[in-house]
């Protein structure tokens, strides 16, 4: 009789029960899917062998939607019903696109809580539904290819993904019916697909110049472990913005200043790409539009183009200072995304790092690869020890306390999952109810940060003020998700929310968020000194005008009278001081007159406890 085999714990199973997962590379501009085969990772193609999908979506006559190549065919002769870029639109609210600036030919509906609602022919559709389209077609190419159902998928992200973005992109996988086994940063899955972490220790440099995005990512690199020291770039920039750069000078050529319409328009910005990816070969094209003819040089091109080159290098500068490290201590430099392709960006990018930086694996696949071994890993066909991830929080997470300042528990480049918690208490006596703020950002102040959620935690037991301890936790999973939780240690009450931010901030632009940090950091600082002292004031107005209305009577009038006087300069010097010093000495000042009365206190109520005692024991 045969013996039923069984196998040993993280070692592959039988090929029948393999799980079958896969990695998406959700781009804003063209999305792939590939899986770990026999042979190894590999990108999947459709009956042609194409391997990237457009992601495009269009709203057919009779309810047809098509994607990809089909959709695209349809965006020159039906723009408005065909959805481009809507990656850029997940988890925005229309004020983040007016900032963004996108060229996009859409009728927004605008009355929907924020988010944008394009209007097609089928009705209003969500970005959230667009991308939803797209990773289905994804799914449905893969399970096509493998000949099997999906147990889940890793899909990736653009590292500078906010929360309400990320969640948006877990949202459209739900509704296209696929399981998230982990949403993982682009450039995490590009260092996978390059093995990187086979190598013994070292620092990596992920450069990704996408259709809309920019990301710089330093990794680091120790004993078979990424570690992400820090990430940068720019959510609002790519090389769909050369193609408008051309598409500008084709104009200019032209001698057209009219607005043109979005059939017009689109089909210039194709001609404009057309002639990009040409000159990434040739050193000159041919260019026509609308009766013109001309010729654009690549040189010329790179003229056009040298000025977002150069943003891109500033953010690879911010980023490495931000990871503490000069570029000369980066050993490994990963180009990823098609318009790395470019001589003049692999040029510019081994320059400014000064080595020759990696492109041996096709730059539109890299991302997708990496994460087709990470889904492997996750659906547990291999060893989980085998490839341990760490990734980092873009921005600072704090709660608000009081005087509108902001307190950070996760420090901005903190790896993620983290968990922190930190110990609050209560500002008034008999105060039962908290207010946890959550905030992002890095600013000292809560009004110059973002505000992700807030909820209360009641139900705490009546004590003086500073009594209670407060225990705030907050947790980030490996998604970049929040939750955080409040605990009374004494009575055990708790409240918790989970983070899952309104589509639609205001200010999500963490760059901007971060710069404003840096120019305002003085101002910060000085900010803070003078909340703190006006906190302290305020704790001391409090305590002492308890104090006189409790026990005044342990004073002689003119006691009372001259702690009185004292306590109404300080308020006045609350009101209206803006110099942190002046009002800490003030504080010191009333601080010491009161002392004699804080002592008086002390001994009338522990007379007035042993006193208690005396009666309790003649019971
Ligand atoms: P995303 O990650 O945003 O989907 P991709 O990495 O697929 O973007 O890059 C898309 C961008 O790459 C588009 O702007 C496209 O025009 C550009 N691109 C693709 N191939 C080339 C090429 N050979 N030369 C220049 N640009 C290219
Ligand atoms: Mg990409």
């Amino acid at each position: 009789m045969a013996l039923i085999q069984i196998s040993e714990p993280g070692q592959a199973p039988e090929p029948h029960e393999r799980r079958q997962a896969v990695g998406i590379d959700l781009g804003t501009t063209n999305s792939l899917v590939a899986a770990v085969r026999s042979s190894g990772p590999e990108v999947l193609s459709d009956e042609q062998g194409k391997t990237l999908v457009p992601s495009i979506v269009n709203y057919g006559e009779n309810g047809i939607v098509f994607t990809g190549d089909s959709a695209r065919q349809r965006s020159v002769s039906d723009p408005l019903n065909t959805l481009i870029s809507t990656k850029r639109m997940l988890g925005r609210d229309m004020n983040d696109l007016d900032g963004l600036g996108l060229h996009l030919p859409y009728d927004f509906d605008k009355h929907d809580g924020g988010m944008p609602l394009i209007k097609t022919r089928i009705g209003l559709v969500s970005p959230i539904q667009a991308s939803a389209e797209i990773l289905g077609a994804m799914a449905m190419r893969a399970e096509k290819a493998l000949g099997s159902q999906l147990d889940g998928a890793v899909i990736t992200v653009p590292a500078y993904f906010d929360d309400a973005q990320r969640q948006a992109t877990k949202d459209a996988a739900s509704l296209a019916g696929i399981r998230v086994l982990r949403l993982l940063n682009e450039p995490t899955a590009a260092a996978i697909a390059y093995g990187l972490e086979k190598a013994d220790e070292g620092i990596i440099a992920v450069y990704d110049l996408g259709g809309g995005t920019f990301d710089i990512s330093i990794l680091k690199l120790s004993r078979g472990v990424f570690q992400v020291l820090a990430t940068g770039g720019d959510s609002a920039l790519g090389g769909d913005d050369f193609d408008i750069l051309i598409a500008d000078w084709i104009l200019g050529e032209l001698q057209i200043d009219s607005v043109l319409d979005p059939h017009k328009r689109r089909e210039l910005i194709e001609v404009a790409c057309e002639a990009k990816v040409a000159l990434t070969k040739l050193d000159m094209v041919d260019v026509s539009f609308s009766g013109w003819s001309g010729k654009l040089t690549r040189e010329a091109m790179e003229k056009l183009i040298k000025p977002l080159m150069e943003k891109t290098l500033r953010s690879c500068r911010r980023t490495l200072r931000d990871a503490g490290l000069k570029s000369d201590e980066v050993n490994d430099v990963v180009l990823v995304g098609g318009p790395t392709r470019m001589p003049i960006v692999q040029h510019d990018v081994s320059e400014f790092f000064g080595r020759q930086a990696l492109s041996a694996i096709n730059p539109d696949h890299v991302v997708a690869l990496g994460a087709a071994l990470q889904a492997e890993i996750l659906v547990g066909n291999q060893s989980t020890d085998n490839l341990l991830l760490l990734d980092v929080l873009p921005l600072s997470l704090g709660v608000e306390t009081m005087g509108g300042l902001v307190e950070k528990i996760i420090h901005r480049n903190t790896t993620i999952p983290v968990s922190r918690a930190q110990d609050f208490t209560t500002f008034k006596d008999g105060q039962t109810a908290m207010v946890i703020h959550v905030m992002q950002g890095e600013r000292e102040l809560s009004n110059d940060c973002r505000s992700l959620a807030r909820f209360t935690l009641k139900d705490i037991p009546s004590m003086t003020a500073g009594a209670a301890k407060i225990r705030v936790t907050y947790q980030v999973d490996a998604d970049g998700l929040l939750s955080v939780s409040a605990r009374d240690m004494v009575s055990a009450v708790e409240a918790s929310i989970e983070v899952k931010p309104s589509y639609g901030l205001a200010e999500s632009d963490i760059t901007e968020m971060l710069k404003d940090s840096q120019k305002n950091s003085r101002a910060d600082v000085a900010a803070r000194a003078l909340r703190e002292q006006q906190v302290d004031a305020d704790r001391m107005i409090e305590d002492l005008g308890s104090a006189l209305r409790h026990d005044a009577d342990l004073l002689d009038t003119s006691e009372v009278e001259k702690l009185r006087a004292l306590m109404f300069e300080l308020k006045d010097m609350r009101a209206s001081c803006t110099d942190h010093r002046l009002l800490s000495e003030k504080i010191k000042e009333v601080g010491e007159a009161s002392e004699f009365f804080a002592a008086k206190r002390m001994n009338a109520s522990i007379k007035s406890a042993l006193v208690g005692r005396d009666l309790d024991e003649m019971e």
